[in-house]
C-alpha cells in the first residue's frame, strides 16, 4: 500500500509534511517548524503523530518538538551529529541508517554542507527525499557550518538518487529561486518550462512542491555546476565542479 503524504505550511515560508504508513497507522512529521500548524494536519487527516524525523537542528525545524511530545507519545529521531542542539531526542542516526515509520523504511543520507550534521531521509520503496534545507526547488540552503565543496557532495548525492524520486524541503523559496537562476541560465528550456508551471502554481495559491529529482537536475543550477555552459556562464569554464559551485551560492548570496 502507497504511503501517503500531506503538505501545510508554517511560520512564514517553512514548509510542514506529514507521512503516513496506511498499514500501521504510523505517522511521521518532517520537522516541526511549530506545533500548531502540525496538530491541525494531525486532526485535519485523523492520522496519530507517531514519529518526528528532524533534519538539522535550526530552530524553523525543531521549535515545535516540546509541545508535540507534550501532547503526543512519539518518537524524536535526530541526527547523530547534533542531537546535542534538538530538544528530546529518542533515537539518533546517521549515514546508512535505516528509519522505519511503521513499515515505510527510510536510508538515512548524511548532507553536511548547510549545518554540519544535516542528514536527509530517503524512501526507497516509497520515492520519497525529504532533504530540509540543503536541496530547495531551483535553489539550495545557505552553506552555514559547513564548506562549498561539502555542500556540493551532499548535492551530488542527492542527484545521484532515482530521477522520480519526490523532493520534499524546508521551505517554499521556488519563485525567488528562480529569478535568480535565470541569470545563470537564461537559455535553459527547463527552466524556463519550470518558470510557467510556478507562476500557474503561485498565482493558484498551490505549493510549488514535490518537485522531483529528474526536473531538478534539469534546471536547478546548483545542481548543474558541472555543466560546463553553467561554469563558463559564471566566467569558470574548466574549473572543479564545486569551485563553479561556491561562485553560484556566492552570487545567489549577493542578490
Ligand atoms: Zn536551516
Ligand atoms: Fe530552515
Amino acid at each position: 500500500m502507497p504511503a501517503q503524504t500531506h503538505l501545510f505550511l508554517c511560520l512564514t515560508d517553512n514548509y510542514g509534511v506529514l507521512l503516513h504508513d496506511r498499514e500501521t497507522g504510523a505517522t511521521a512529521a518532517i520537522d516541526a517548524p511549530e506545533a500548531g500548524p502540525i496538530e491541525a494536519a494531525l486532526t485535519a487527516t485523523g492520522w496519530r503523530l507517531s514519529d518526528i524525523l528532524v533534519t538539522h537542528h535550526h530552530g524553523d525545524h525543531t521549535a515545535g518538538i516540546p509541545e508535540l511530545k507534550r501532547l503526543q507519545r512519539c518518537r524524536v529521531v535526530a541526527p547523530r551529529g547534533e542531537a546535542g542542539r534538538i530538544p528530546q531526542v529518542d533515537k539518533t542516526v546517521g549515514e546508512g541508517d535505516t528509519v522505519r515509520v511503521g513499515v515505510l523504511a527510510a536510508h538515512v543520507i548524511d548532507t553536511p554542507g548547510h549545518t554540519a550534521g544535516h542528514i536527509s531521509y530517503f524512501f526507497p520503496a516509497e520515492q520519497l527525499v525529504f532533504v530540509g534545507d540543503t536541496l530547495f526547488s531551483i535553489g539550495c540552503g545557505r552553506v552555514i557550518e559547513g564548506d562549498p565543496q561539502m555542500m556540493w557532495n551532499s548535492l551530488v548525492k542527492l542527484r545521484n538518487l532515482p530521477d522520480d524520486t519526490r523532493i520534499y524541503c524546508g521551505h517554499e523559496y521556488t519563485a525567488a529561486n528562480i529569478r535568480f537562476a535565470r541569470t545563470i541560465e537564461p537559455n535553459n528550456e527547463a527552466l524556463a518550462a519550470r518558470a510557467r508551471q510556478v507562476d500557474q502554481l503561485v498565482a493558484a495559491h498551490k505549493a510549488t512542491i514535490p518537485a522531483t529529482i529528474g526536473a531538478e537536475k534539469a534546471a536547478n543550477p546548483f545542481l548543474r555546476a558541472d555543466v560546463p555552459e553553467v561554469a563558463q556562464s559564471v566566467g569558470l569554464g574548466g574549473s572543479p565542479a564545486w569551485k563553479v559551485f561556491a561562485e553560484i551560492r556566492a552570487r545567489k548570496n549577493r542578490f
